[in-house]
């Protein structure tokens, strides 16, 4: 569907990036752009029930490749589910033909715009083929995918890799491969920073930044990521990333210390976490309130299709928990600070039209969500129940830049 103008009377809006909730008689936007916020004045409670306008959601990381394959995972360790070359995943996703394969892309994506979510940055494998056909999901739903890409294969054996040896840069055909992947997706990302040589990293870093293109990498998901880079090279994964990839965003952090966090806060990177994915592998939990506490900005993920469902609003609830317990004191943290990981606090990473706010001039993407349902009617704390109550059936509305990518017949 087009983008076209509309408007929604006495609703209460999120406005800015720090989602502060206002009563407005009029929320009104004119093809792709926010045209009027007629606010009444603050909101914390519902007193009968009302539509509560919020950004529209950003997944910070996900793998939609493995959607073809639900619940795949279970009863395998990480290694042997996800691991190149013989995981289970990589076998799987290898039996799929692009015609096979695109449907599944198709379901999850439009799951995710029915859960409220107006974009992903997903880590593509297998290589530009793979990324091809992602974009054509994208197309074909009108979730923006922001893909960062993986080579099809390893370039290095494993002796290559722990030998490490200066100028070892990637071999002719796997460079070739990367020109081509770029030339396609919006970034590149790779496993760990144990999968390529110190100087296959200069080499993607000098290539991705001469085109502009995002850099990604999981960092210290488990204590092995750190181990095998410090017995290698004499630094840990996350330092090493930071001074040979220069990464737009790190992804996992779950078993970051207190040194490794303050290295995050210091490069002012940006950071995506996944509680439930972590959850789901038996990993620890993520140090959300140690990060928050340090400052850092921080994205939530549903990483692997395989393991979670792309249901952003599942992820918020959990992390809101998750933090409570790690903060300890059932003040902290402000349930804002969690809605910020999955909208305003995009914007350093992507800049241009992904505000993940609201406000007049700003994009036309946000979702519109049924508190005049029993369960929600009556919130005593708007924000609170926008990130711990609401389930995918009171989304009534997605929309990215003006476009609607979900709407139910009752929005108007
Ligand atoms: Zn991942």
């Amino acid at each position: 569907m087009p983008a076209s103008s509309g408007q929604l009377t006495d609703c209460v809006v999120l406005l800015g990036p720090e989602l502060a909730p206002f009563n407005c008689s009029r929320f009104a936007w004119s093809a792709d752009t926010i045209t009027a916020t007629d606010c009444i004045g603050p909101a914390t409670t519902i007193d009968s029930g009302a539509r509560v306008v919020i950004p529209g959601l950003y997944n910070g990381h996900t793998h939609m490749g493995d959607s073809a394959l639900p619940d795949g995972a279970t009863g395998l360790t990480l290694e042997e589910a996800f691991f190149r070359p013989a995981g289970y995943k990589y076998r799987e996703l290898a039996r799929l033909t692009p015609d096979t394969h695109l449907p599944h892309l198709e379901a999850h994506l439009r799951y995710m715009a029915r859960t409220g979510t107006v974009c992903h940055l997903d880590f593509r494998e297998q290589g530009p083929a793979g990324a091809e056909l992602l974009r054509a999901a994208s197309i074909n739903t009108g979730v923006e995918s922001i893909i960062l890409n993986q080579f099809n294969e390893s370039p290095f054996a494993e002796a290559d890799l722990r030998a490490n040896r200066p100028g070892h840069a990637l071999p002719p055909a796997h460079r070739a491969e990367l020109e081509r992947m770029l030339s396609v997706a919006d970034g590149f990302s790779e496993s760990t920073m144990n999968d390529l040589t110190d100087a296959a990293w200069a080499e993607i870093r000098a290539l991705t930044a001469s085109k502009g293109k995002l850099r990604a990498i999981h960092c210290l998901e488990n204590a092995g990521y750190r181990e095998l880079s410090l017995a290698t090279t004499g630094r840990g994964d996350l330092a090493r990333a930071l001074e040979l990839y220069d990464p737009h965003l790190v992804v996992h952090l779950t078993v970051a210390d207190a040194d490794e966090i303050a290295l995050l806060v210091r490069s002012e990177k940006t950071a995506a976490i996944n509680p439930r994915a972590n959850a789901n592998l038996g990993l620890p939990l993520p140090p959300v309130a140690a990060l928050l506490r340090a400052g850092a900005n921080l994205l939530l993920g549903t990483d692997n299709g395989m393991l979670n469902s792309p249901n952003l609003l599942a992820e918020l609830d959990f992390t809101y928990k998750v933090a409570k317990s790690q903060f300890a004191d059932a003040l902290s943290p402000d349930p804002a600070a969690i809605l910020k990981m999955a909208t305003s606090n995009i914007r350093p990473v992507l800049g241009g039209d992904h505000h993940g706010a609201l406000a007049v001039g700003l994009p036309a993407t946000f979702v519109v969500l049924d508190f005049t349902k029993g369960h929600l009617r009556h919130s005593r704390h708007i924000v609170a129940s926008v990130v711990t109550r609401v389930t995918p059936d009171d989304v009534l509305a997605t929309y990215r830049l003006g476009r609607p990518l979900y709407q139910t017949a009752d929005l108007f």
